[in-house]
């Protein structure tokens, strides 16, 4: 092939397009679509890109030619190829914001310079390879001459800026460790403790097995000289499962009759296989997929496990690499840039057969993808918020059914959309109707509120329950959506409500009261105790974690507490300490937003408690209930456990609310189909669809042209066209205002038929701006969902 179409690593949005380049004689033949390159762009300016196609027919207009093909190390996958497709078809990516989407990292090009002499002169011998440091003798312009005369040849070259650095590992002798532990004094607790985190893992970078087990290298170097282990410096460092194993047996336990009979169900499904797994917390859905996956790696292929967020289930990770025995790569939000390369390599390269990670992870660059599963499969963070915005179950089911990947979703509250694609036959149903431990699950009771005194957090019944498990040493987890100290602050006489600067959103709590955090832009400010306005003392409003801590503190003043929201998950180490301390009874109960109903399992947690539900009910988006129902059974889920019957008390002032009948009773079906029946009757997803175009700018008036421009142009389109979908007026969303902008929602309901339809109009509107109708930041949510 003589010509490639490449795309280009340039934002360029009204220039979404594929640029034609000619293939040189020397790369002929060896390059083909997924190929990294450098191509000229522009005057005289450089960029990679990836040969999408290539062909012999000539273009009708002058094309230059490519400049360098990058090492096959950095080609794209055919999986990524075509998830690049799928990014384009179902959420207007952009070509660039496709290709940013499946690289490990931002890689910076680096161009670099040589010299080929040609012809001797001077000191320099023809056939040398000059570094142009060697010729700062020479002026810019003598070296100009002498590459015109012939002398000197100049020749471009790239790469990636790539910091490789060496790590030192602590790397395991002997399989079993459990001579070692003998051998060492009862009294070295710290070597102790190193041993028995090695237990399941065969390497660790020193630093990270340091850190787990509050060693010292001082302490590691010991149990080296005692031969236990070995270091090594390996040229990368990459996250493998070195998450505390947490005296798990290394071999999988064998299935139950009733998992039995799943598996041979999902096997029994003609290839591509795709199912919904429904099965209640604890009935074994993880033991399931440890199968299938053990299954795909015997016979040679990789699998991809996705989990909502992987840095809240440590516990996952271990048993998964505990009962295969396998290296497992990890994939998630907080990992290093150099590590992801090097774990991109890995399993490209297929050393790495199994990967769990986060959404992102199904960008990976996999050659032998078999099987795709999805834990907690209605879980919100499968949908990205940033660009490229695309849906992972979505994705996942495309990216599956078009390299015959078997695929198996699993939830015990599978969404509403999961539901109805099982109604239309895409997806096979099994269920898990019992908890492996044969445990019943945990009783759910409401807590009416009303009667309290305003202002109550913690209802008697609720309390008492606590005293009862504190005193037969059993452990509690207590729910409550909202960090900090209170929701803001507000003067009860003039209704002043102190807010951020920057957005129209009122300010957090935090600090007992000394100080004020912006949950939308970070934005900080000291202690404000009096009205600006009316000089009158300022009250807080919305009581947050911080003072329910505070208020357990002085009830149970003998018992200890931990706090849990989503910036302590954040930081690994701190995070992995406290599960650490709940597991081993140091800490007696933990207080957390919802980041504490994922994943989490202790068999010691008899009591559950929700300080508001209210809070879940009264989103302002369709899905609220919806999402209410799984948060609260999977709040409820996390006790019982063990062997005692778990307990989970639901606070609330609106006990007669129709959505806790089917949360107490576990009607999950019978959930499902009123709010099927509502979402049919009102005109929701799934079966219509929802896209809404956000609109942002600096400038209110600016903001509100744009969005009544988009607003009437589609109205009329859309009549014209004979598309039947609708456009609504021009709204403010919850918040109008944040990080100094100003924000619009016009809302799209379509009909399924005329889905694709709108959305060849929208990324002409909206993406490429073909009618002119964007003057400032807009993109599309595609189907929308809160
Ligand atoms: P889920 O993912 O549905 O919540 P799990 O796979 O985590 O369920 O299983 C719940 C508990 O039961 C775990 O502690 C697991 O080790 C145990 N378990 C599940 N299946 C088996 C089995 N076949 N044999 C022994 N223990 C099992
Ligand atoms: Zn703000």
């Amino acid at each position: 092939m003589t010509y490639a179409n490449v795309i280009i690593n340039l934002k360029t949005r009204q220039l979404d397009k594929l640029f034609t380049y000619f293939i040189p004689p020397q790369f002929r033949g060896n390059i083909s679509s997924g190929h990294r390159v450098v191509v000229p762009f522009g005057r005289g300016g450089y960029v990679d890109g990836v040969v999408w196609s290539t062909t012999d027919r000539t273009p009708d207009f002058k094309v230059k030619a490519i400049v360098e093909k990058l090492p096959d190390d950095y080609a794209l996958s055919a999986s990524q190829r075509l998830i690049m497709q799928l990014l384009r078809r179902l959420y207007m990516a952009t070509y660039q914001e496709a290709y940013l989407a499946v690289l490990p990292s931002v890689q910076k090009l680096d161009k670099n310079v040589q010299y080929n002499v040609l012809k001797t002169f001077d000191d320099w011998r023809a056939g040398q390879q000059l570094d142009p440091l060697q010729l700062t003798g020479y002026s810019a312009q003598q070296i100009a001459e002498k590459v015109k005369s012939g002398h000197l040849q100049k020749r471009l070259s790239f790469d990636f800026k790539h910091h490789k650095k060496t790590v030192e590992w602590v790397v395991k002798r002997y399989g079993d460790l459990t001579a070692a532990l003998q051998q060492v004094a009862k009294r070295a607790v710290k070597k102790q403790r190193i041993l028995r985190h090695m237990a399941y893992i065969d390497a660790l970078p020193t630093t990270d097995l340091c850190k787990a087990t509050r060693a010292t290298r001082r302490d590691v170097l010991a149990l080296v000289e005692a031969g236990f282990f070995e270091l090594k410096e390996r040229d990368w460092q990459y996250q493998t499962a070195h998450w505390q194993v947490l005296d798990k047996p290394a071999v999988a336990p064998p299935l139950s009759a009733e998992q039995e009979v799943v598996k041979r169900d999902f096997l029994a499904i003609d290839a591509p296989r795709a199912a919904l797994l429904n099965g209640v917390t604890g009935s074994g859905k993880t033991r399931l997929y440890i199968e299938l996956v053990k299954r795909v790696v015997a016979s040679g292929g990789q699998a991809l496990v996705l989990v909502p967020e992987i840095s809240l289930t440590p516990q996952l990770v271990a048993r998964f690499s505990a009962q295969l025995s396998a290296e497992i790569g990890v994939i998630h939000t907080y990992i290093k840039p150099a590590d992801k390369i090097a774990i991109y390599q890995r399993i490209k390269s297929g050393d790495i057969k199994i990967v769990i990670g986060a959404r992102s992870a199904i960008f990976a660059p996999f050659n032998d993808l078999a099987l795709i599963v999805i834990d907690e499969e209605h879980e919100y963070s499968y949908k990205s918020e940033t660009i490229p915005r695309y849906h992972t179950v979505e994705l996942a089911l495309a990216l599956a059914a078009k390299l015959s990947i078997d695929i198996l979703l699993g939830s015990a509250t599978p969404s509403i959309k999961t539901n109805h694609l099982v109604d239309v036959g895409r997806l096979k149903a099994l269920y898990l109707k019992r908890a492996f431990s044969g445990s019943e699950l945990s009783d759910i009771q409401i807590v009416d509120m009303t009667a309290l005194p305003s202002g109550t957090v913690l209802s008697t019944p609720l309390c008492d329950a606590m005293k009862a498990c504190f005193e037969k040493s059993e452990q509690v987890i207590l729910f409550h959506n909202r960090k900090g100290f209170a929701r803001m602050r507000q003067c009860r006489s003039c209704g002043y409500v102190h807010m951020c600067r920057n957005c129209a959103v009122p300010m957090t709590v935090y600090d007992g009261g000394r100080q004020f955090v912006c949950h939308y832009c970070g934005y900080r400010e000291p202690e404000l105790a009096q009205c600006p306005i009316c000089a009158e003392r300022l009250f807080d409003v919305g009581i947050g974690l911080e003072q329910i801590a505070g208020e357990l503190q002085r009830r149970f003043a003998e018992r200890t507490f931990a706090v849990i929201d989503a910036d302590i998950t954040r930081s690994q180490t701190r995070y992995r300490a406290i599960l650490d301390d709940f597991e081993s009874g140091r800490i007696d109960a933990l207080i957390g937003t919802q980041v504490l109903a994922k994943g989490l399992d202790f068999a010691n947690v008899t009591l559950v408690g929700v300080l508001l539900a209210d809070q879940l009910i009264h989103m302002p988006d369709y899905a609220s209930t919806e999402r209410a129902y799984q948060l609260l059974t999977q709040v409820a889920g996390r006790a019982g456990r063990g062997i005692v019957r778990g307990r989970a008390l639901i606070q609330t002032y609106q006990p007669e609310h129709p959505l806790f009948d089917y949360v107490i009773n576990r009607d999950f079906a019978g959930f499902v189909k009123e709010e099927k029946r509502v979402r049919d009757a009102v005109g929701y997803p799934p079966y219509v669809a929802m896209f809404v175009v956000k609109v942002q700018s600096e400038d209110e008036l600016k903001a509100y042209e744009q969005g009544r421009r988009i607003y009437e142009f589609y109205d009329k389109n859309f009549i014209k066209n004979d598309i039947d979908a609708k456009v609504y007026p021009p709204l403010q969303p919850y918040y109008g205002k944040v990080r100094q902008q100003y924000r619009l929602q016009i809302v799209f309901k379509v009909a399924l038929r005329s889905r694709a339809a709108v959305l060849k109009t929208l990324y002409y509107g909206i993406v490429k701006n073909k009618y002119n109708l964007i003057d400032s930041t807009c993109w599309v949510d595609v189907d929308f969902d809160g």
